[in-house]
């Protein structure tokens, strides 16, 4: 089923018989019926932001809350519930970051464990090399990413390197090579652009930066769950993603983190906590790390909402990232197909090329903020991102091809 073999036209009657056929021919078309239909829902484009509830997590709760919580209660913890950070983020490690286990945990928010990450690379840079003194970040990066790199630089008196690139695009292993030098500790990128899409050469822009003697960690938030990583073959330094986005975790879930196991002797947690610790119920004086990413948990998990996340795990890891890939790519050049029909007004601020592109489309239009307004009222979904983009998020276990131009077409009524 690739965006090639389908009929090419610009007609929307033929654009939209071709989205019966599209879905008909697509091998993950069953899972759209695995999550819990919204009331008012027409068309919802953004998944980028918060997936749907997987249809069995109602179920799961209810059985956690009867069997595990008020069934074992606070023995629950030495049964069950320890483990579970580190268990889950290797199934996410080994489902969609292409990481084998022991490196990735599930643990506090995005935002609270990229500063963990950065402040332990810090540390672990600057004791090699005292001179290096500047943290790399785009300039239109994430605004949790940035102040996160404003304050550490404050704080430890360091300079922030800005780095500019286009809007409708994103880091480029060039731009890498420019900015990173014998004066950088640290890059703090997104795999894949919260604006743009934009898909960055992960790899190479990791060998790039680690050549200049500095480190990567990768922001996946928008990554993670729509294009495949490989961290361990990228040789990847730190990484931190949503599990709420394309996890379908729900508002709320823990963000995972993953630490190579070569950077694992030298990992400092700024943030040291009893469940982080090597023994949590010893009680002793000192604290002693757990061995490798386990140390990088502060204080209780959220154990509550690994629960609807692992749901949404399991479905990826029966689907597959590679067919969750192709499909991906098949539902953005759909999307862009009927935006360049039907709003020709449109720019299209997404990279065309499916090689670089995530899951999610941004079209900038100066009608948006309204538009989308209007949209969220009758049950059409994407979002507004300023100054005038409306972000098309395509989940691809969740989203149909109907769905896409259903919400398209009401997208190109209320833009005009
Ligand atoms: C969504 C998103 C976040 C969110 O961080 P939280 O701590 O979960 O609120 C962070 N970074 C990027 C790039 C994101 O897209």
């Amino acid at each position: 089923m690739s965006d090639a073999d389908a009929p090419r036209t610009a007609n929307p009657a033929e654009l939209r018989a071709r989205a019966a056929v599209l879905d008909a021919a697509d091998p993950l078309d069953a899972y759209t019926a695995h999550f819990v239909p919204g009331d008012d829902l027409v068309a919802y484009l953004d998944g980028n932001s918060l997936g749907r509830p997987v249809a069995s997590v109602p179920a799961a709760l209810d059985a956690f809350v009867r069997a595990e919580w008020a069934g074992r209660l606070i023995r629950g913890w030495d049964e069950l519930w320890l483990t579970r950070p580190r268990a889950l983020g290797d199934r996410i490690g080994a489902a969609c970051l292409g990481a084998a286990s022991g490196q990735t945990v599930v643990a506090d928010s995005t935002t609270v464990l990229i500063f963990k990450l950065l402040r332990a690379a810090i540390a672990d840079v600057r004791a090699a090399d005292p001179a290096r003194d500047e943290l790399v970040v785009l300039a239109d990066e994430f605004p949790t990413d940035r102040y996160i790199v404003e304050r550490l630089a404050a704080d430890h008196d360091l300079t922030v390197r800005w780095v500019d690139a286009p809007l409708d695009a994103g880091i480029t292993p060039e731009l890498a090579a420019e900015v990173a030098g014998p004066r950088t500790i640290v890059a703090l990128f997104s795999g894949v652009a919260y604006r743009s899409a934009w898909w960055a050469d992960m790899a190479e822009v990791t060998r790039v930066v680690q050549a200049a003697g500095a480190r990567v960690v990768w922001d996946c938030s928008h990554a993670v769950g729509s294009v495949p990583l490989e961290f361990d073959a990228w040789g990847v330094d730190y990484a931190v993603g949503c599990s709420y986005k394309y996890l379908n975790g729900g508002p709320g879930a823990p963000a995972w983190v993953y630490v190579a196991e070569r950077h694992h002797a030298s990992l400092r947690n700024p943030i040291p906590g009893w469940l982080g610790a090597a023994a949590p119920f010893s009680m002793t004086e000192g604290y002693s790390p757990a061995p490798g990413v386990g140390s990088l948990v502060s204080g209780t998990p959220p154990i509550l909402n690994m629960v609807a996340l692992a749901e949404m795990v399991t479905l990826i890891e029966a689907a597959g990232m590679p067919a969750i890939r192709e499909k991906s790519i098949a539902l953005t050049s759909y999307a862009i197909e009927l935006v360049d029909a039907l709003i020709p007004s449109a720019t299209v601020s997404t990279p065309r090329d499916p090689a670089r592109r995530g899951s999610h489309l941004t079209i900038d239009h100066p009608n948006s903020a309204v538009a989308v307004q209007r949209l969220w009222a009758g049950g059409v979904i994407p979002d507004f991102r300023h100054p005038s983009g409306v972000r098309i998020g395509l989940s691809p276990l969740s989203t149909s091809f109907a769905e896409v131009e259903r919400g398209i077409r009401a997208l190109a009524d209320a833009l005009s």
